[in-house]
């Protein structure tokens, strides 16, 4: 399809869907739930279809990977949404003024209309899946444009939507760069993208043309500060899983470690140690993913030779399994010791298994050194729940805190998900999904009593009491 025939086929599928949303009305609690219902089941039905496909997309992604991470987190949100929708939905009373006592505001949460969800390939099945629940918890329709770089699974999530939604209900656009762009200057009512900061920008810049209100889920280097003294098999067992999920290619994953001087060799050793013990056949373990393009591993690959070259010490935990068909893009688990600041490892997101480790001495340092940087999508802090750990939550701003864990502040759907700064705009996931995309109508009601209403000109004494009633007896005469 040439790009003017996409973009007219994008135009048009909007247009059917808003002129269905504006036919039907806003669905009513019990036909969310059944979107919510059918959502849920197409997922089950098609669970070993969309393992195959990221697996395949992949070259390897551990199947449990993609059953824990990514369908399980679907489900969950879906069943969170599906639970606690009445309340979502509820009419909020609000507080109104002594004076106009006898009115009642409230607000109401509306749909928007036609949501549009712009998704990456590190969990393309859930990073579309779950945008997609909340639009349609918050009662609207959605269009749906997964990653290019997952070409199979995002042709089994459309084939799937397919058969579960009609096209004015749910749609699902595929294509490249071009088409994202295309996609991103469409007038949605609301649009959430994910992904790099990098498009995020473009995508902001082509959303502001019509003015549509966006969510950006973005990147960046999430630290994890191990606190001296706490280089643990806890501690230690949480980073490796943050950082090898998914071969690290997660945006939430930690980016880098700050452990305390004197902790330094004990957390290599323990590193390496815990990496074995996951991976007992090392990155030849089916449970080990790898790299989802040459392009991605070739950018990995480059990073620690840049780094090596700069004299910092990398240590491999294990060999590639290069002979294996399907897993040439195996990208060993690596940790990277002391790289300076001017490495590029230290200065762009790293999304993959290599784990640079700098060393602090004090907790103010190692705040600075999170502050001298744009703010990170995740903070993770290991240690005791001290002096030290409330400052450096008070004194750090980052989308999401862990504190002993990684990754798991994701799976709460009562926690709100989102950047801040560089690493995003908005939240989503439970109630701050549901709200990004509603309308939050504020509506008054006039009562019996009308007093405010009385107060207009020609103003006398009436003004004079109800003006001192609010602001106080006003010493100056007219
Ligand atoms: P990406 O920004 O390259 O692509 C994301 C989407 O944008 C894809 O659908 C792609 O086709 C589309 N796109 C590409 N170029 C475009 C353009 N010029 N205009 C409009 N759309 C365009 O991101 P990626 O490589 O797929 O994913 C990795 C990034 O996503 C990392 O930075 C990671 O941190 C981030 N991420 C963030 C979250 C989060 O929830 N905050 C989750 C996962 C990934």
């Amino acid at each position: 399809m040439t790009p003017d025939e996409d973009r007219t086929r994008m135009a048009d599928l909007l247009h059917r869907q808003r002129s269905a949303f504006l036919h039907d009305g806003p669905p009513g609690l019990a036909l969310r739930k059944s979107r919510l219902a059918r959502l849920r089941a197409a997922v089950l039905a098609h669970r070993e279809a969309l393992k195959d496909a990221v697996s395949a997309d992949f070259g390897n992604r551990s199947r449990h990977e993609t059953d824990i991470m990514e369908l399980a987190c679907v489900v969950q949100a879906i069943d969170y949404l599906s639970n606690h929708l009445r309340r979502f939905m509820q009419r909020e009373r609000r507080h109104v003024p002594f004076v106009y006592r006898s009115a009642r505001a409230y607000v109401e949460y509306q749909p928007l209309g036609v949501v549009g969800v712009m998704a990456p390939w590190n969990y393309p099945v859930s990073l579309t899946l779950v945008p997609l629940a909340t639009a349609l918890a918050a009662g609207n329709r959605a269009m749906l444009k997964p990653s290019e770089l997952t070409p199979r699974t995002s042709a089994a999530l459309r084939h799937m939507l397919a058969g579960a939604f009609a096209q004015d209900e749910v749609a699902v656009v595929l294509g490249g760069p071009e088409v994202g762009a295309a996609f991103s200057a469409l007038p949605f009512d609301h649009l959430l993208f994910t992904g790099s900061t990098q498009v995020g920008r473009k995508v902001m810049r082509a959303a502001s043309d019509n003015l549509v209100p966006v969510t950006l889920e973005l990147g960046g280097k999430s630290p994890a500060i191990v606190a001296r003294g706490h280089v643990n098999d806890r501690t230690m067992q949480s980073v490796v899983y943050g950082k090898l999920s998914n071969a690290g290619q997660t945006c939430v994953a930690p980016d880098y470690a700050l452990v305390h001087q004197d902790d330094l060799e004990a957390f290599i050793a323990r590193y390496a140690a815990t990496v074995q013990r996951f991976y007992p056949d090392g990155p030849a373990s089916r449970d080990y993913t790898t790299i989802i393009s040459d392009r991605h591993y070739d950018r990995l690959r480059g990073l620690v030779e840049d780094a090596r070259r700069n004299g910092a010490r990398v240590i491999e935990v294990g060999e590639r399994p290069a002979h294996l068909p399907g897993r040439e893009r195996t990208l060993v688990p690596t940790l990277v010791v002391n790289a300076g600041d001017d490495a590029l490892l230290m200065q762009e997101e790293i999304f993959g298994p290599i784990l640079p480790v700098r060393t602090y001495g004090g907790i103010d340092e190692a705040i600075a050194y999170v502050n001298a940087r744009p703010r990170p999508l995740a903070l993770y802090y290991f240690g005791a729940e001290d002096g030290d750990c409330a400052r450096l939550l008070a004194r750090t701003t980052s989308g999401n805190v862990g504190i002993n864990n990684t990754l798991m502040h994701v799976a709460q759907d009562d926690l709100p998900f989102g950047g801040v700064g560089p690493s995003g705009m908005g939240a989503y996931h439970g109630i701050e999904g549901f709200r990004a995309m509603s309308h939050a109508k504020g509506v008054f009601v006039q009562g019996r009593w009308n007093l405010p209403g009385l107060l207009h000109a020609p103003f006398g004494k009436l003004a004079d009491m109800a003006a001192a009633l609010t602001l106080g007896r006003t010493s100056r005469k007219p």
